[in-house]
C-alpha cells in the first residue's frame, strides 16, 4: 500500500537573492583561534567561524522589502519621515500610544530602569535576562526571580515554562510590601530558560494580581511574536487567532514594553520603548536626548528605522514565525536521534544543550558550558554561546559565583540565514563531540571583567 502523504512542510517562505560566502577552516586553525580567543566564543573573529549560531541578535537576513526601505532613509536630524512610519507600526501592532526609539534593547532597559526604580526597591521577573537584570541592579533594585520551578529543570516538559509563579510573587509582596516593588518585568519567551513561553492565562493572572496590589507590569517584548506563536499552537482558544491579534492581546496587559529590534524585527540594529503611561514617556523622551540622540532618531539612522518599520510587518506573518520555530525544532529532533541532552520542550529561537549532562564529569566551577561551546567550535567551526555560570555572573552582595541550575550551551538560529543542510553540519559535529566527551577537560577563568563577564572573560585549559 502506498504511504499516506501528509503535507506539513515548513519550508522557507522566501527564496535566496543575495549570498555571503563562508569558509570552512582546518581543525588546527580553529584550535589556534580558540586559544587566542581565551576559549570564549564571543572573542573569536567572525572570519574564523563557519556556521555562526552565537546569537540571533542583529544577525538576521533582511528582506528585499526592508532593503528597499533602507534606500528611503530620511536622514534629517529632527522629524525624519522614517520615525513616523516606525511609530505608526509600533502603535498598530503593539497597541500603545507613546514611543521612543533607541539604538538597541539595552538602551531602552537602561532608561526604563532609571525611570521606574528607586534605589532599595525590588524588581520581580520570570527568570532574568543578562542586560535587563544588570540595568535593574545598576538602578539600585534587587532582582527576584519568580518564574515557576519547572523552568529551572532542563527535562521538565511543561508547555509554558515561562510562566510566573503567583505564589512566589505573593510571597515577595508579603515580605517587602507592594510599594517596594518597582515593577514586574515579564519576558517571553524566556531566553535563559531555553526560549520558553508564558501562557496568556498566566499573563492574565499576573495582570489581575498587579492590578489588585497596584504594581506596575512591564514587558520585555523582544521575542514576543515567538511567544504569540506558542500561545497559538499550545493554548486553548487561540488556534484561530492571528499572530498579530495574539501579540496585541498580550501587550494590552502591560503599562509599557521595550524591544530589542535585533530579534523579532529582523534588522541588524535598533530598539525602542513604547507605553501608555504619558509621564513615563515624557521622562524617557527627555532622557533619550542625553544618552542616545534626539527623540525622533534615538541613536538610529533614518534608514534603520525604516527597516524596523517594515520588519514589524513581516514579523507577524505566520509562515515566517513558523518556519523559524520549525527550523529550531528540526535541529532538536535530529540531536535527539543521537541521545544528546538538551532543554525540553524545544524553545523558540535556540537549542540549549544541557552541559551538566553532556559533560557530567566536569564540575560547574570548571565551566562545563564554556568548555562545550569551545569544543564544538574546534570540531567544526560551529559557534554557540555559554549560558551557565559564566553568564550568571556574581552575586552583587556576596561576590560569589551565582551557580544557576541550568548550565547550557545555546545554539541560536539567526532568522532567514541558514539552511537545513547547515543544521545537519551542526548536528553531526555535536554528535561527534558527544562521542568523545569523556576526554574533554574543563577550564580556568584567567580574566574576569566586572560587568557581563561572559562577553569578555578569558579562560585557559585545565
Ligand atoms: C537581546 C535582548 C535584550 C537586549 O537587547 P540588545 O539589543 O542586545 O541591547 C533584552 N532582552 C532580551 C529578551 C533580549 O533577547
Amino acid at each position: 500500500m502506498a504511504k499516506k502523504i501528509i503535507k506539513k512542510s515548513w519550508a522557507e517562505p522566501f527564496k535566496i537573492k543575495v549570498v555571503e560566502p563562508i569558509k570552512l577552516t582546518t581543525r588546527e586553525h580553529r584550535e589556534k583561534a580558540a586559544k587566542e580567543a581565551g576559549y570564549n566564543t564571543f572573542l573569536l573573529k567572525s572570519e574564523d567561524v563557519y556556521i555562526d549560531l552565537l546569537t540571533d541578535s542583529g544577525t538576521n537576513a533582511m528582506s528585499d522589502y526592508q532593503w528597499a526601505g533602507m534606500m528611503l532613509g530620511d536622514e534629517a536630524y529632527a522629524g525624519s519621515k522614517n520615525f513616523y512610519s516606525l511609530w505608526n507600526n509600533v502603535k498598530k501592532y503593539y497597541g500603545m500610544p507613546y514611543f521612543v526609539p533607541t539604538h538597541q534593547g539595552r538602551a531602552a532597559e537602561h532608561m526604563i530602569s532609571k525611570i521606574l526604580i528607586k534605589p532599595g526597591q525590588y524588581v520581580a521577573g520570570n527568570m532574568y535576562f543578562t542586560t535587563t537584570r544588570l540595568h535593574q541592579e545598576l538602578a539600585g533594585a534587587t532582582f527576584v526571580d519568580v518564574i515557576i520551578d519547572e523552568a529551572h529543570e532542563a527535562t521538565n516538559e511543561h508547555p509554558f515554562k515561562g510562566n510566573i509563579d503567583l505564589k512566589k510573587l505573593d510571597k515577595l509582596v508579603q515580605e517587602v510590601g507592594a510599594k517596594k516593588i518597582a515593577y514586574i518585568s515579564m519576558a517571553g519567551p524566556v531566553n535563559m530558560a531555553g526560549g520558553q513561553p508564558f501562557s496568556m492565562k498566566n499573563l492574565q493572572e499576573v495582570y489581575d494580581y498587579c492590578k489588585t496590589h497596584k504594581i506596575k507590569l512591564w514587558f520585555d517584548a523582544t521575542r514576543a511574536t515567538e511567544n504569540a506563536y506558542f500561545i497559538k499552537e499550545k493554548e486553548k482558544g487561540y488556534k484561530d487567532k492571528t499572530i498579530a491579534e495574539i501579540l496585541k492581546e498580550m501587550c494590552s496587559y502591560f503599562e509599557g514594553l521595550w524591544v530589542s529590534a535585533k530579534k523579532d524585527l529582523m534588522v541588524n540594529i535598533g530598539g525602542f520603548l513604547t507605553t501608555r503611561n504619558k509621564k513615563v514617556f515624557e521622562e524617557a523622551r527627555n532622557m533619550v536626548v542625553v544618552y542616545e540622540g534626539l527623540h525622533t532618531y534615538g541613536g538610529l539612522a533614518g534608514r534603520d528605522m525604516e527597516a524596523m518599520a517594515r520588519g514589524i510587518e513581516e514579523m507577524v506573518e505566520y509562515d515566517n514565525v513558523r518556519m523559524r520555530i520549525k527550523q529550531v525544532e528540526y535541529c532538536g529532533n535530529e540531536l535527539a536521534k543521537f541521545g544528546i541532552p538538551f532543554v525540553k520542550p524545544i524553545g523558540g529561537h535556540a537549542i540549549f544543550l544541557d552541559a551538566k549532562r553532556f559533560l557530567n564529569h566536569i564540575p560547574q566551577n570548571q565551566f562545563p558550558a564554556q568548555t562545550l561551546a569551545t569544543e564544538i567550535y574546534v570540531d567544526s567551526g560551529v559557534r554557540g554561546m555559554e549560558r551557565g555560570v559564566v553568564s550568571a555572573g556574581r552575586d552583587p552582595k556576596t561576590g560569589d559565583h551565582r551557580y544557576p541550575k541550568l548550565e547550557l550551551v545555546r545554539l541560536t538560529f539567526p532568522r532567514r540565514v541558514y539552511t537545513q543542510a547547515h543544521i545537519d553540519v551542526a548536528v553531526e559535529s555535536i554528535a561527534s563531540v558527544y562521542d568523545e566527551r569523556k576526554k574533554i577537560k574543563g577550564l580556568n577563568m584567567i580574566y574576569e571583567p566586572k560587568y557581563l563577564r561572559f562577553f569578555q572573560g578569558r579562560f585557559e585549559k585545565k
